[in-house]
């Protein structure tokens, strides 16, 4: 605990607000859930990372504190300890504080580590989750993670890896009928395809990145294992990477991209749609 911390814990109200921890989903407005929703026009204070998209900070109630803390990768605007402190200060003046987060606070968003930050000072708290980016960008990808022609299981990985030191089971990764979700993973393009590739998965394995994903700049590039580190430089952040023949139905099931009507084949086999 901090020093300010300790002090904040002299000072704690009886009338001690509450923080509603809540996916904001990865982009979509519409995607916000009906909770989400309600949560925030009742906010008195919204803690929100660069990750919640530009509609959902638009329909902010104007009577509510907004608090911008975003994060880019490897460069955090503020640092987690001063994130933890505010959600903390905020909630011991009796506010309503809901700390807004992109897709689900619980997928890789350190929600966790904020609510922890939470219980030496008794503050109630509650979660809302939220779509996260995987299920987002791949339903709007035309993109099941699951298929029972395809994939009988999915997981999501994180590609924020320390080159070397990595705790990921390769192995596991690479076997067959398996969808792979990599989170943060573009700088990590070259290692995730050295280490699938040298575990036995096949460099000719379909693989979409999806960038920007429910959102109007939607772009979905297509290709093989072979192409990741080539198509990860055409990428944008923020971006998801999946891995499978999952991905081949892409072609056909890109009902998003149809809606917009701006189909754009760059060269085969390598693909891009936004
Ligand atoms: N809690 C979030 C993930 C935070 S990690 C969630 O559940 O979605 C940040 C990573 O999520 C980004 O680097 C990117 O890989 C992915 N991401 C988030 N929103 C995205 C979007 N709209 N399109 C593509 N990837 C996205």
């Amino acid at each position: 605990m901090s020093q300010q911390d300790a002090f904040y814990t002299l000072l704690t109200p009886k009338n001690v607000g509450k923080v509603i921890l809540v996916g904001a989903g990865p982009g979509d407005p519409d995607l916000l859930t009906v909770k989400a929703m309600r949560l925030i026009q009742q906010a008195d204070v919204i803690i929100y990372d660069r990750l919640v998209s530009d509609e959902i900070i638009a329909i902010f109630p104007p009577h509510c504190q907004s608090i911008f803390v975003g994060k880019e990768a490897g460069n955090h605007c503020v640092p987690q300890q001063q994130i933890n402190s505010l959600l903390v200060k905020h909630a011991l003046a009796g506010k309503q504080v809901v700390r807004l987060k992109g897709g689900d606070p619980f997928i890789f968003g350190r929600g966790g580590e904020e609510l922890e930050a939470l219980l030496p000072f008794n503050i109630p708290f509650e979660v809302v989750p939220g779509i996260t980016a995987a299920s987002g960008c791949a339903a709007y990808a035309g993109i099941p993670l699951t298929h029972r022609d395809h994939a009988q299981s999915v997981q999501f990985i994180t590609g924020h890896l320390k080159q070397g030191q990595d705790q990921i089971d390769w192995l596991s990764l690479a076997r067959a009928k398996h969808t792979l979700v990599f989170y943060m993973g573009l700088n990590q393009s070259s290692v995730i395809r050295h280490k699938l590739s040298a575990y036995g998965m096949s460099l000719a394995t379909p693989i979409a990145i999806v960038e920007r994903g429910t959102t109007a700049q939607q772009r979905v590039l297509t290709g093989e294992l072979a192409q990741l580190e080539t198509l990860a430089k055409q990428a944008a952040s923020p971006a998801l990477i999946i891995i499978g023949s999952v991905t081949l139905l892409s072609q056909q099931l890109n009902w998003f991209s149809q809606l917009e009507n701006t189909v754009i084949n760059i060269e085969q086999p390598l693909q891009c749609y936004s």
